[in-house]
């Protein structure tokens, strides 16, 4: 994976059959934004909408997470300065069938196609949603709960945690939580450029 670049590793993506899901999957869910994006989420999985339209975070989960960026004027938009940018890509490339949990196979399969996009990124910021993005990220089993409120580390890139949209949509009484978590991850990037 070391070495591609994004069109070479979208492709690489593209043609993956190194787990079961290439068999149900409609197409592969690779990322969207702006390549120089200064702002990277990390989701867990295509859902079905994803997996229809080969873009991470399109349904109801998406509409949400695009609403709480917009709220620190930022976009998925590729045409936008970097700085107001987002990159989104998922720990998982392909659809679990009916939206199961990622297997720990499925997810260690994937995970290079992850690293080499971080990699390309060399994002300011790496927002982590949910229990899987976690697990990939940070190698952690640990909730979300106790992991959020502080700034983590990944390959020297500051990772914050934070609740899943889908769960944010199930759990409204957690929004609060988010928001603080979107604004820690946003103060450690204005503290970076000081
Ligand atoms: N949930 C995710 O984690 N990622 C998506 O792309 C959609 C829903």
């Amino acid at each position: 994976m070391a070495g591609l670049d994004w069109l070479a590793l979208r492709e690489s993506v593209a043609a993956c059959r190194a787990c079961g899901l290439c068999e149900s999957r409609t197409q592969t869910v690779f990322g969207v934004g702006h390549p120089q994006a200064h702002w990277m989420v990390v989701g867990e999985a295509p859902g079905e909408d994803e997996d229809r339209e080969g873009e991470p975070f399109v349904g109801a989960s998406g509409q949400l997470l695009d609403r709480m960026l917009a709220a620190l004027k930022l976009s998925r938009g590729s045409d936008g300065p970097p700085e107001r940018s987002v990159y989104i890509a998922n720990a998982l490339k392909c659809r679990p069938p009916r939206n199961r949990n990622p297997s720990a196979e499925e997810l260690a399969q994937c995970e290079p196609f992850l690293v080499r996009q971080i990699e390309l990124l060399q994002p300011r910021i790496i927002l982590a949603m949910g229990r899987f993005a976690v697990q990939s990220l940070l190698r952690s089993d640990a909730p979300i709960g106790r992991l959020r409120g502080q700034v983590h580390r990944y390959q020297g890139v500051p990772l914050v945690v934070s609740y899943h949209p889908a769960y944010l949509l199930r759990s409204p009484g957690e929004k609060a939580k988010a928001w603080e978590d979107l604004c820690l991850a946003a103060d450690t990037v204005e503290q970076a450029l000081r």
